[in-house]
């Protein structure tokens, strides 16, 4: 997917314009939340387990080389093939040979953010085959021509209206009113229907691997990824090289938080295992399994200071709890992963220089962490790749010599307190008249949108000292 996150500022002021769309992100910026809150309130060994679910996580990625190989001896006697990706155009390239060796034309798709990254749909089609998501935000993002918003709900920034025009527009099916909810849903099952019992080929992610037997388990809700991974004849799970754990019973404590993190529902409806291919006393199921594990810059991540971050189960709580992203929307950020998560993953997975924008949409509420079911601190590594950016000179110099020059003067109390104690005197003597200043310099940013209001006429430290003073009294 091509990636816009140099433009982060310019997509936020656009997304910010857009009323209809501030106004359906203020209703998830209210929503999300207080369903995450409720399911965790009711689930009460809550921190316990996020306890248990990091230590699962650093285990496995602390031993990734002797996990990744039990996954694969044992996926390998299931009957599945094992691939290797060191790249996302490896990974796509081995899915469309697959895809030519059995001369597919139709492939169904599952929800996949791996793929997202990789940009499979465009490489499939450049090779000739039709491909169909069927998660339902994908399909109708993919109907719109345009990329998912949310890690979970993809389609979240689209209201019901704008999915209702779009669908008479795609769909050639006659005269209908497509009123309710449940009309949009019905028509896309009935589309959706055709393609899943004549693709060849079904590809869908993972939400973990099991090397203890080899399976990979899949969290939906709507059960497309099922008919996926069993009506076609080939399957191919696309997923990436972290998401191995020892055992299954590590898979199922990661679905418990990831349900309650991502939707507020205590499960998903549909939690699945995926051994293999069909066996002789199978009903049904593929002939042929393909499991491919992405590398794509995962193990660098792996090596870095920042290696706490391969613990992400996607569950996308952090995007839900996010100032930044509940005003901006996801495709502000440019690129396949936006809201905290994204904000770190990005410049990681891509490079720091063309995401320099992303560790800086960033309030340091610290909202994210709080969240965040694998404890992940994402605003100290938010903190550090700005650090980063300013080391290696990304940053503007201006900004670099205004920030070691705040750094001088924060190392001199005596000389900070006296210099802001004049500052905030002459701003009060200035602006005590109108209230508050238009514009200021060295404050663009800030005046450009809104006033700045004129300061009281003493410095906090000042009105602290002056307070304790009157307290001894
Ligand atoms: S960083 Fe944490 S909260 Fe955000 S998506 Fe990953 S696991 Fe969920």
């Amino acid at each position: 997917m091509e990636q816009h996150s140099q433009q982060f500022k310019e997509n936020a002021a656009n997304a910010l314009a857009d009323a209809g769309g501030v106004a359906q992100r203020d209703i998830l910026a209210l929503f999300t939340p207080i369903m995450r809150d409720a399911a965790v309130a009711e689930f009460g060994p809550y921190e316990a387990l996020r306890q248990h679910v990091k230590r699962v996580r650093q285990h496995s990625l602390d031993n990734l080389d002797y996990y990744l190989a039990r996954f694969e001896l044992e996926a390998t006697n299931n009957g599945n093939q094992v691939h290797y990706a060191d790249s996302a155009d490896e990974m796509n390239s081995i899915v469309l040979d697959i895809c030519q060796q059995h001369g597919a034309r139709k492939v169904a798709k599952g929800k996949s953010m791996v793929t997202e990254e990789t940009g499979l749909n465009d490489y499939l089609q450049r090779g000739g085959l039709q491909v169909m998501e069927t998660d339902l935000g994908e399909y109708i993002v993919q109907q719109a021509g345009e990329t998912p918003s949310h890690i979970v709900g993809p389609a979240l920034h689209k209201t019901r209206d704008q999915i209702r025009e779009l669908f008479l527009d795609k769909h050639d099916l006659g005269e209908r009113e497509l009123e309710s909810i449940s009309d949009l849903v019905g028509e896309a099952r009935v589309v959706l229907r055709d393609h899943f019992l004549q693709a060849e080929v079904g590809i869908i992610g993972s939400n973990a691997l099991i090397a203890e037997n080899g399976y990979s388990m899949l969290v939906t809700n709507e059960g497309n990824g099922d008919l996926c991974a069993n009506l076609p004849n080939v399957l191919i799970i696309c997923t990436t090289l972290d998401r191995v754990l020892p055992r299954a019973e590590d898979a199922t404590a990661i679905q418990r938080l990831l349900v309650r993190s991502a939707t507020g529902q205590p499960h998903t409806c549909y939690t699945s295992f995926y051994s293999g291919p069909r066996r002789a006393e199978d009903a049904d199921g593929p002939l042929e399994t393909h499991i491919i594990l992405l590398d794509n810059h995962r193990t660098d991540i792996l090596a870095s200071d920042y290696s706490d971050m391969l613990r992400c189960i996607r569950c996308g709580s952090c995007l839900n709890h996010c100032p930044i992203f509940a005003a901006t929307g996801g495709h502000a950020y440019g690129w396949v992963y936006p809201g905290p998560m994204g904000s770190v993953l990005t410049p990681l997975l891509t490079s720091l220089e063309a995401s320099a924008a992303l560790p800086n949409a960033c309030t340091s509420c610290g909202r994210c962490a709080e969240v965040c079911p694998s404890a992940i601190p994402l605003p100290d590594m938010l903190r550090d790749l700005r650090h980063e950016q300013s080391v290696e000179k990304i940053t503007p110099a201006s900004w670099r010599q205004g920030l070691r020059l705040h750094a001088w003067l924060a190392c001199r109390p005596g000389l900070y307190q006296f210099l802001t104690g004049i500052g905030i005197a002459v701003m009060h003597r200035i602006g005590r008249k109108k209230g508050g200043f238009r514009s200021l310099p060295l404050a663009g940013g800030w005046t450009s949108k809104r006033d700045f209001p004129s300061p009281q006429g003493k410095t906090f430290m000042q009105q602290y000292r002056q307070r304790s003073r009157s307290n001894e009294q």
